[in-house]
C-alpha cells in the first residue's frame, strides 16, 4: 500500500480508494463479513470491574439498528436529530446496543438478563462468544435475574429450538413482570403487535414455569443485590442496588433506552415504553437519585461498557463514561 497522504483533501477526496486498499488486504472473511453487515471482529466484547467485593463483567451482545423516526413518542423529529447531532451520532437511525452483567460474588455467578440468544437482529447475538472469550462457562452460571421480560433481555436464555442455555441457574423474575406477561387474559386483550412478546415470554419461560422464583421490589434477594421496583418500561421493570463495603452500583436495565437521547432528556419515551407518563417519572427519579449520591450506574442501552456516572446537565443529565483501566 501507498503511505496515506495525511491532509484534510485527502481524507475527503481518498475515503473511497482508501476503503478499496484496505479491503484488499483483508482475509477473505473479514471482508465477507462486512459485505453482509454483519459486525467486524473488535476484542472481544467483554469489559470487568469491581463494587467492592463483586466483581462485574459487561457481556456485550451486539447491537440492532432502528430508525429515528417515530422512536420517541413524545418528541418532534426534528428535535430528536438535533439530540443525535449533539452527541456526535448519525441523525437517521440509532444502533441501539445491549449489554448484560455477570456478577461474581461469594463463590457465585449470577447474570442480570441474557440478551438476545439467536432471535434478534444478526448484528447481535454474541454473547456467548463474549461470555465464554471472559473466561465463564454456561454451566456454572449459578442464578440468572430478569430485569424485565422484553426479548433483548430473556431470549438468551433458551434457544429457538428450546435448548437451556444455563442448565444448572436458579431463576428469578420480578413478580410484576410474571403477573402481566403469562396472564392469559391480558395476552388476549393485547393488541396483535404485542401478541409476539406474550408467546416468547412462554417459550422462555413455559418449560420451567413451576421452578422460576418470583421476587418484589424492596427486597434483597441476594446477597448485595437489591431489587427496586421502576415500573413504566414494563408493568413489572426493575433495577437493581448492589452494595459491597464501601462500594454501590445502581444497574438501572432499561429506565433509559440510549443516554444521548433519554439521559439527556428524560421526559422523552422511546416507543418501547409500555407507559409513557409512569417510565418518565421513574427515569427522572432514579437519574436525580444516583446523581445526588455520586453512584456509579451500568445500562443495558448504553454505549459498552454501558457503565460511568450521572451527572445534571441543564434541564437532564448526562451519562460521564468510565475511565478504561487494564487491572483491576
Ligand atoms: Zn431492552
Amino acid at each position: 500500500m501507498q503511505p496515506f497522504e495525511f491532509s484534510r483533501r485527502a481524507l475527503i477526496a481518498g475515503t473511497g480508494a482508501l476503503a478499496g486498499a484496505i479491503t484488499l488486504d483483508l482475509p477473505a472473511g473479514f471482508a465477507r463479513a462486512q459485505a453482509q453487515g454483519a459486525p467486524v471482529n473488535q476484542a472481544p466484547g467483554f469489559y470487568r470491574y469491581k463494587i467492592g467485593d463483586i466483581t462485574l463483567t459487561a457481556i456485550n451482545d451486539g447491537f440492532g439498528r432502528r430508525p429515528l423516526e417515530g422512536f420517541v413518542r413524545n418528541a418532534e423529529l426534528a428535535d430528536v436529530k438535533k439530540a443525535m447531532e449533539q452527541a456526535f451520532l448519525p441523525a437517521d437511525a440509532l444502533n441501539i446496543t445491549f449489554t448484560t452483567l455477570a456478577i461474581e460474588s461469594g463463590g457465585k455467578l449470577t447474570l442480570i438478563d441474557t440478551g438476545n440468544g439467536d432471535s434478534g437482529a444478526p448484528t447481535s447475538g454474541t454473547w456467548m462468544k463474549n461470555f465464554t472469550a471472559a473466561g465463564f462457562d454456561p454451566k456454572n452460571v449459578s442464578t440468572v435475574v430478569f430485569s424485565h421480560f422484553h426479548g433483548d433481555h430473556i431470549n438468551g436464555f433458551r434457544l429457538k429450538d428450546g435448548t437451556a442455555v444455563f442448565p444448572n441457574a436458579e431463576v428469578m423474575v420480578p413478580a410484576a413482570e410474571w403477573a402481566f406477561w403469562m396472564d392469559d387474559a391480558k395476552m388476549n386483550a393485547a393488541p396483535d403487535a404485542m401478541k409476539g412478546a406474550f408467546g416468547g415470554v412462554r417459550r422462555v419461560f413455559g418449560p420451567i414455569a413451576k421452578d422460576v422464583k418470583q421476587f418484589e421490589g424492596g427486597k434483597e434477594i441476594l446477597p448485595g443485590i437489591t431489587a427496586i421496583a421502576a415500573p413504566g418500561h414494563t408493568p413489572g421493570h426493575t433495577v437493581f442496588a448492589l452494595a459491597s463495603g464501601t462500594g454501590r452500583m445502581m444497574v438501572m436495565s432499561d429506565t433509559t433506552n440510549h443516554p444521548a437521547l433519554f439521559v439527556r432528556n428524560p421526559d422523552w419515551s422511546a416507543v418501547f415504553d409500555m407507559d409513557g407518563p409512569q417510565a418518565a417519572a421513574t427515569r427522572r427519579k432514579l437519574l436525580d437519585m444516583v446523581s445526588a449520591d455520586r453512584m456509579q450506574v451500568a445500562f443495558y442501552h448504553a454505549p459498552f461498557p454501558a457503565t460511568g456516572h450521572i451527572a445534571k446537565a441543564g434541564n437532564g443529565f448526562e451519562l460521564v463514561p468510565v475511565q478504561w483501566t487494564p487491572a483491576i
